[in-house]
């Protein structure tokens, strides 16, 4: 059973990732193309398996990082792109980001 915080993590990536395909790969709303379609489900993957669960900091601070290089470098560039574009279309979401920016990441949970 996912918590609320992962459930609305994985919005914000849906949010994001839908963003960016939009824009750069010329989807329509609410669509994916089968590029983002894997990157999608790639970090929903890292996030069910992530060792914080509900006291996850963003990827970004992150000490342990667990993207691997290429898709890291892929999520940043639709972090890059759809960061600033967030207030306007998900302003909730981005909101919610922004704070949970500010998070540090605890000791990871053992076990
Ligand atoms: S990068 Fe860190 S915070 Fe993000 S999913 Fe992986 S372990 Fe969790
Ligand atoms: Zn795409």
């Amino acid at each position: 059973m996912k918590s609320n915080f992962i459930k609305t993590e994985y919005k914000t990536l849906e949010a994001m990732i839908g963003l960016y395909c939009r824009d750069l790969h010329s989807t329509v709303k609410h669509d994916l193309c089968a590029d983002c379609v894997e990157l999608l489900n790639y970090a929903k993957a890292r996030l069910d398996n992530c060792p914080y669960q509900e006291q996850k900091p963003t990827c970004v601070k992150c000490p342990i990082h667990c993207y691997k290089p290429a898709t890291r470098e892929k999520v940043r560039n639709v972090m890059r792109h759809a960061g600033p574009r967030m207030l306007k279309h998900h302003p909730l979401l981005a909101i919610r980001h922004l704070l949970h920016g500010r998070r540090e990441a605890p000791p990871p949970r053992k076990g």
